[in-house]
């Protein structure tokens, strides 16, 4: 298939507001068409990176790889993953970038830094074409969420080492939305958050789920019904909470029942936007032209069946600086095939990103998920949706807490106790092991800023 590449993308192009797609024959495209491209895509992403970046030259030598093997989509297989640990040693040993720039250093036009969980400062090199393609893949994502050129985008999420946010505002600025970046996590920051958005009455919420609820709670304290701010549209990423029912119902209800959509993939493929959902609430839409996305079995390292479940596997398949070609992100989904209403041809992951490998806890030999914990405690009616997840060891035993609080309408010995019991019953049907329940005053659990941090691992501190 004869390609440019890396691709070039018109700036001037914004279809029309009532067109359901940004670009009509890439998302409707028949999914062996597609693989097609994705092929041709892939064999020039790959020996791009293969030809400039010492990272791949040393690590495709070793594994006995060549971007000649590069066929059918089957042959992405032959290339070995990279984990985070792979990017912490090449930062180590080649600091401050890393040894994958693979573009010229003139060409570079933004430096970020990473809010990865490498433990040592990651700096991001971005190439001008980059930065465009960004804005681009970012507008179509956004596009599909519903987003238009006539909202105000409010943007709630830190300008600073967050990248998602970047990408954000980058994507919004080339549809000519119009962009509000607000940020978020500074002292004070959600009061002022309720009076900005009264006044400036965005249409669209960008930001995590977490921080959503917590506006709407501010806004109640200081009197505002946070209906009154007029969302339109809740646009997700950086936690999974917009793919957790019991979650969206209480976002949905705090809002008017705004759109919710869920988006994101992983820092280290950030700030590409590739899974991102439609008005159609069936999970998160992979844009398999601009990132492709395989979930693979973690035991067995084959590519997970539909319906199956697996850790998604990234790749960049228009990026000339740092390319990832077979990123394991470490985070667990799972994949359907199933059509979506909006008429989309992409793979969808249906429930999101629910959970991380090492997030997950295993409590007496349960996997235990977060996002499962929190569905339950967003369902009850007399609690305000907060919670944490301890879990201890008491001798052989492994003990898990879940810290909850009842509302001030709940807050009598009967209301509290009976709120208790069903919290209790309902976390056993859930999670299939006894936990213990403590209830919380409300307001008495730290609410987040940004991304919630909900698992306090009591076995790990005591060093076993
Ligand atoms: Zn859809």
């Amino acid at each position: 298939m004869a390609l440019e590449w890396p691709p070039l993308y018109d700036p001037s192009y914004v279809p029309p507001e009532d067109q359901e797609y940004w670009d009509p024959a890439l998302e409707t495209m028949p999914p062996q068409e597609r693989d097609a491209l994705i092929v041709a895509k892939l064999q020039r992403q790959a020996a791009w990176a293969y030809e400039r970046s010492p990272f791949y030259q040393k690590r495709w030598g070793e594994a006995g790889f060549h971007p000649d093997q590069l066929r059918t989509l089957d042959d992405i297989q032959r290339i070995p993953v990279i984990t985070k640990e792979d990017l912490r040693q090449d930062l180590l040993a080649n600091p401050p970038f890393g040894s994958n720039i693979a573009d010229d250093w003139q060409n570079i036009l933004r430096v970020h830094g990473s809010s990865g969980t490498t433990g040592i400062p990651t700096i991001i090199a971005i190439s001008k074409g980059d930065w465009e393609r960004i804005g681009e893949a970012h507008a179509r994502v956004e596009w599909g969420a519903g987003v238009r050129p006539s909202d105000t985008v409010f943007m709630a999420a830190p300008f600073s080492l967050y990248m998602g946010a970047w990408g954000m505002l980058v994507g919004a600025e080339r549809m000519g939305a119009k962009c509000f970046p607000f940020g978020a996590g500074a002292p004070g920051q959600t009061r002022m958050a309720v009076r900005w958005c009264l006044a400036a009455k965005p249409s669209v919420f960008y930001g995590t789920p977490s921080f959503c609820l917590y506006l709407a709670e501010t806004a109640r304290e200081e009197g505002v019904d946070p209906k009154e701010f007029g969302f339109r549209t809740l646009f997700f990423s950086g936690e999974p909470g917009g793919s957790i029912p019991a979650t969206r119902r209480t976002l949905e209800e705090a809002y008017g029942n705004p759109v919710i959509v869920d988006s994101g993939s992983t820092g280290e493929m950030s700030p590409w936007m590739s899974n991102g959902g439609c008005r159609h609430a069936s999970g998160m839409h992979l844009w398999q032209d601009m990132v492709f996305t395989q979930l693979i079995d973690p035991t067995t390292l084959e590519v997970a069946p539909w319906g199956g479940e697996g850790v998604p596997v990234y790749t960049h398949l228009e990026r000339t600086s740092q390319p990832l070609i077979r990123f394991w992100s470490g985070d667990l989904a799972s994949w359907t095939d199933d059509p979506c209403p909006c008429g989309r041809t992409y793979p969808t992951m249906p429930r999101g990103i629910y959970g991380r490998v090492d997030d997950m806890v295993v409590v007496r030999g349960e996997n235990v998920y977060p996002s499962a914990v929190e569905n339950v405690v967003r369902a009850i009616p007399g609690l305000t949706g907060e919670f944490r997840m301890v879990v201890s060891r008491e001798r052989t035993m492994d003990e898990l807490t879940v810290l909850a609080e009842y509302t001030p309408e709940a807050a009598t010995e009967a209301g509290i106790d009976a709120v208790k019991r069903q919290l209790q019953s309902d976390l056993g049907a859930t999670l299939g092991i006894r936990s213990n329940v403590d209830l919380k005053a409300p307001g008495q659990l730290e609410r987040t800023q940004f991304k919630a941090r909900r698992v306090i691992d009591e076995r790990d501190l005591h060093g076993e």
